[in-house]
């Protein structure tokens, strides 16, 4: 629970609220811990305590809300990222990674339960998903039939889904064809996963830490380029004749990272950021290659799929070891732990730590 900003998380009992209407209580069984929660902590990007930080999980629903159809008790359920509502502006318009559910609300977050001191307690994202129970929209959540261990489940919701949708629905590599992935932590190593799935000959990681660098390569990078080295632009160029790639995905955050993606292609690529930096960043890109050279800009949101489309899918892949969570997952933690999961996260240590209750 995030308490009070820039302060550790606390674990904290809270009095739950029977699930409104549309809402279902979820008993966690892993929630990985994400990147954007180490700016969410320290209040760069947009949070508001007191709330339960999570926002992508699984378990199995323990008590259904009124209004609330597709999904029942006990049921084994990934939770999204994302809500897809079907019906707002955004998703009868196809685009449910931009649904009013989770993006159009300006009360803020769902008020899931109270503190001992009586504040409300709000859940991030939707979600609230580093606790023992999660108060979940019904519309977030995919019932999965699969003996996948929680700690991989619970990735789906958004490291895989974003990773593998950023290469499949938003780039939509051909095969054939050169990749370059902009930063090697979670995203990074599931996108490059993704190329290699699409048929790329070749994918450049680009990483400063070595250790990414070898990862990127099990997991199927043909090529590795550390940044610290040389111009990261220059390399990738080299590595391609001088043209360039034609997609790169930046899955890294800063803001140089996402203008060095741009410049990585060969003129009319396509380049996808999927990265955050703390709100309010601006990206400076260079005009001539963006406006005149006919490259294609796009953004990324939880790899823009259709959930209930989609996550199938994705855990077919993973229960076939098409794709190998092995490199991604580095260790869990218990819930309790979840202030050294954060530090990991920072810190940079290893890639992924997954919070089991
Ligand atoms: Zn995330
Ligand atoms: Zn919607």
């Amino acid at each position: 629970m995030l308490v009070e900003l820039g302060k550790p998380l606390e674990v904290i009992d809270v009095a739950l609220a029977p699930p409104a209407p549309g809402r279902i209580l979820v008993r966690t069984g892993a929630t990985p811990f994400c990147a954007t929660d180490v700016l969410n902590a320290q209040g760069l990007f947009g949070k508001v305590p007191p709330t339960i930080l999570g926002h992508a999980s699984t378990g199995v629903v323990e008590e259904v809300g009124p209004e609330v159809s597709g999904v029942a008790v006990g049921d084994r359920v990934v939770v999204h990222g994302t809500a897809e509502c079907g019906r707002c502006f955004y998703c009868v318009r196809g685009r449910p990674d931009q649904c009013s559910v989770i993006f159009d609300r300006p009360a803020g977050p769902p008020v899931v339960g109270t503190l001992p001191d009586g504040r409300s307690v709000t859940a991030a994202g939707n979600v609230g998903g580093y606790a023992a129970m999660m108060s979940a929209d019904a519309r977030q959540v995919v019932p999965v039939t699969t003996s996948l261990p929680d700690a991989v489940l619970g990735m789906l919701g958004c490291g895989v889904t974003t990773g593998l949708g950023s290469v499949f629905n938003v780039a939509r590599v051909v095969p054939g064809s050169d990749v370059a992935v902009v930063g090697c932590g979670q995203l990074g190593l599931w996108t490059i996963q993704a190329a290699v799935l699409a048929g790329a000959s070749r994918v450049v990681a680009v990483d400063p830490d070595v250790t990414r660098r070898e990862l990127a390569v099990r997991c199927g990078a043909t090529d590795v380029v550390d940044p610290a080295e040389a111009d990261p632009v220059e390399q990738v160029r080299a590595l391609t004749g001088g043209y360039g790639v034609s997609y790169a995905i930046e899955t890294a955050g800063p803001t140089d990272a996402q203008r060095d993606a741009l410049l990585m292609t060969h003129r009319a690529g396509t380049v996808v950021l999927t990265g955050c930096a703390p709100t309010g960043s601006q990206v400076v890109f260079p005009q001539v290659p963006l406006a005149i050279q006919g490259r294609a800009v796009l953004s990324s949101q939880n790899g823009n799929v259709r959930m209930h489309h989609d996550i199938p899918r994705y855990v077919r892949l993973l229960e076939e070891g098409r794709i190998d969570p092995t490199p991604i997952l580095t260790r869990t933690y218990k819930l309790e732990q979840i202030n050294d999961s954060l530090a990991d996260s920072r810190d940079l240590r290893g890639v992924t730590t997954v919070l089991i209750p």
